[in-house]
């Protein structure tokens, strides 16, 4: 069943950059224990996009508004202390950016926004500004 999308949500692993895919899913499973996982989609340091989850799905990326969300995350956003630090690769960018214009082509109501810039989010991922960054997207 189509979901109605109002949001493109920009999300960080806020993990190394060298972490894994499968490192990530699963610390979802083990230790969350999520059934589904947090992003739709998750963008590798060299710019290959892995979707996890079909966008018809529910995945597990800001609490409260999944149902309407679709989820896209880089690997990274923070630095060697765990501290926020937007070290997306230019590949991330480039990727990133290409993915949302598809999408915006396809929800073009949909906002794009960070997992920040939901209310009661006391996070900085995804460790930028995505709705300046993305305002003309
Ligand atoms: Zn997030």
């Amino acid at each position: 069943m189509a979901r109605n999308i109002k949001y493109l949500a920009v999300h960080c692993t806020a993990t190394s950059q060298t972490t894994s895919i499968s490192a990530i899913q699963s610390y979802w499973q083990k230790q969350l224990g999520w059934k589904m996982p947090g992003y739709h989609f998750i963008i590798k340091p060299d710019g290959e996009l892995v979707q996890l989850l079909p966008i018809e799905q529910v995945s597990n990326g800001v609490q409260g508004f999944n149902s309407q969300i679709i989820n896209i995350s880089y690997i990274g956003g923070v630095d060697q202390n765990n501290k926020p630090v937007d070290n997306r690769t230019p590949a991330q960018k480039a990727t990133l950016l290409k993915k949302l214009k598809e999408l915006k082509v396809k929800y073009p109501l949909a906002k794009i926004q960070g997992h920040r810039d939901f209310p009661n989010v006391h996070k900085a991922c995804p460790s930028f500004d995505a709705i300046k960054e993305y305002k003309d997207v």
